[in-house]
């Protein structure tokens, strides 16, 4: 078996027609799993990629400003739009060789046990349980390298939250990382320094190369070519014109095409191509919506030393909430404090006695992937009232487990607020704020091609493979049927292995 490359649609003349086995859409989290499973099988595999190849060396010495610039989609400002009482949820995405995982903290869940029972039960996902996923999740985990962050790699910001759990009555718990001889710096969402974060640029693709797979970034895909109900390749065009605009065309033909371009762009596709019903494609997004509460002490907190996210607490998943610790680089901490002029120059002085805390809601599925005019998508998003109504319970939750722990004053997401004490933070009038000044953010979008028992309820067989057509699969986050209140990366690349090894047979 002669090695594949990695090969770049920008330095390309010319147009560009490529024949093999499995043409994969997207190189993320998904795509790249599914690209190595079947490069591994012997397959001839070509993976397109819109995005540019950063070699992981050049990524963990950029400026968190390059970064975004370079790896992150649109520089980090894409949105789903609020309908009604919703906030507008900035929701970030990567756009690079490997996707997203190589924007990530590196934190690792498992589908949790009560997600996999609602879709065997509710959903009539039969084989989906505990046991049968088994194998998937310890196959991955072994890929990545997943291990639990040592207590010593705690920053001071999350020990305080440690505290004022303990003052408050809840655990808090150690978070599981994909990551191998880490420092603790704390910028894993912008580049990893030391080389110690395994995303899928490393983890995974260097393997589906050396297996023969042929990986081109700067290759956008406009369209899934079908034949009658058979898909028979994809085409789109090279990102080779000016300035890296699309310019030459890209044909590739292929017996299977995978499609793993994340939640915002597979329904995209699907709409694109004609393929799936409008019912199910696009209909049924999660996000995860997360909100971050600051907190003042007295102390020096410093919060950039240490794990970017070493610590978790699952006590409240029964309300569908989800806590964990992070922090964001200082010049970014710098500009999302409140004030203007002298006012915000003195609030951003405090970032070295500033710890935070975040937190997800398990949501309903309430976006939808719209297609639009060019290539990008719109996304809508009507929040289910239930998670509505528990916007202020988890960011008072976050508010008074860091005042237990000694905290001044806390700054809350909400618009024109300043920072509050705990006095204050009893006074704030939740009831009058309306979604629009929540500042809400999302890293997971998912569900939006979702798989089910039929094509009366779905997008995808339970092994990703599209209703009503053949050779057209899905593997990425848009095939999870339900959000799962937990970070999901490791879901989407156990799935995703589990599509491949039904793929190859
Ligand atoms: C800042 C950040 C931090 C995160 N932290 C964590 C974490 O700590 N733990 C965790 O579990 N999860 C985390 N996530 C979420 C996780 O990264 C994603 O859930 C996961 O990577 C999604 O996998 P995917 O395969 O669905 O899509 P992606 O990984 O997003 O990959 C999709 C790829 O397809 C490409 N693409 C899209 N359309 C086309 C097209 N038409 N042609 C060619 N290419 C295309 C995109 O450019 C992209 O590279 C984080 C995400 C972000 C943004
Ligand atoms: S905290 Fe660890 S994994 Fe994250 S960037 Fe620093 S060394 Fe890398």
């Amino acid at each position: 078996m002669s090695a594949g490359a990695y090969r770049s649609g920008r330095d390309h003349r010319g147009d560009l027609t490529l024949d093999c086995d499995v043409v994969i859409v997207g190189s993320g989290a998904g795509g790249a799993t599914v690209a190595t499973e079947l490069a591994l099988s012997g397959l001839r595999v070509v993976v397109l990629e819109e995005g540019p190849n950063v070699p992981g060396e050049l990524l963990g010495q950029m400026r968190p400003s390059e970064s975004l610039r370079h790896v992150w989609r649109d520089g980090a400002i894409t949105a789903a739009l609020g309908i009604g009482d919703t906030p507008t949820i900035n929701v970030t995405m990567g756009r690079c060789v490997g996707g997203s995982s190589v924007l990530t903290g590196g934190v690792c869940f498992r589908i949790p046990d009560p997600v996999l029972a609602s879709w065997t039960s509710d959903l009539g996902l039969a084989d989906f349980t505990p046991r049968t996923m088994e194998r998937y999740f310890a196959h991955v985990e072994k890929a990545i390298h997943v291990e639990e962050v040592p207590v010593q790699l705690r920053s001071q910001s999350t020990q305080r939250f440690v505290e004022g759990a303990a003052r408050m009555g809840f655990e808090v718990k150690p978070m599981r990382r994909n990551t191998e001889g880490c420092e603790g710096c704390g910028r894993c969402n912008f580049g990893c320094p030391h080389m110690a974060k395994l995303s899928v640029d490393r983890s995974y693709l260097p393997r589906a190369v050396a297996a023969g797979a042929d990986v081109w970034s700067h290759a956008r895909v406009a369209k899934v070519i079908m034949d009658g109900r058979r898909a028979v390749g994809v085409r789109g065009r090279l990102l080779n014109g000016e300035g890296g605009a699309p310019g030459s065309k890209l044909t590739v033909r292929a017996s299977k095409v995978v499609l793993a371009g994340g939640a915002w762009f597979t329904p995209n596709l699907l709409k694109r191509s004609g393929v799936g019903h409008p019912r199910w494609v696009g209909t049924g997004l999660t996000l995860h919506p997360g909100f971050r509460v600051l907190a003042r002490f007295d102390r020096p907190v410093e919060g950039w030393k240490g794990a970017l996210q070493s610590a978790y607490v699952d006590a409240f998943e029964h309300e569908g909430i989800t806590l964990t610790g992070l922090f964001i680089p200082t010049g970014m901490l710098g500009a999302t404090m409140p004030g203007v002029g002298v006012e915000h120059a003195q609030n951003a002085a405090k970032i070295g006695h500033l710890a935070m805390f975040g937190g997800i809601l398990h949501d309903e599925g309430g976006g939808t992937v719209h297609r639009w005019f060019g290539h990008d998508p719109v996304v809508t998003y009507r929040m289910a009232p239930r998670d509505r109504a528990r916007i202020p319970r988890i960011v008072n939750l976050m508010a008074e487990t860091f005042f237990a722990a000694g905290a001044r004053e806390v700054f809350l997401p909400v618009l024109g607020l300043r920072g509050v004490d705990a006095d204050g933070l009893k006074r704030v009038p939740w009831e009058k704020i309306h979604g629009r000044q929540i500042e809400c953010t999302s890293q997971h979008p998912l569900g939006s091609a979702r798989m089910g028992s039929s094509e009366h309820n779905s997008v995808t067989d339970a092994w990703g493979r599209v209703w009503n057509t053949e050779g057209l699969w899905i593997a990425d986050g848009s095939i999870l049927p339900t959000s799962l209140g937990v970070n999901p990366q490791l879901s989407i690349m156990s799935v995703a292995t589990r599509v491949a090894w039904r793929l190859r047979g």
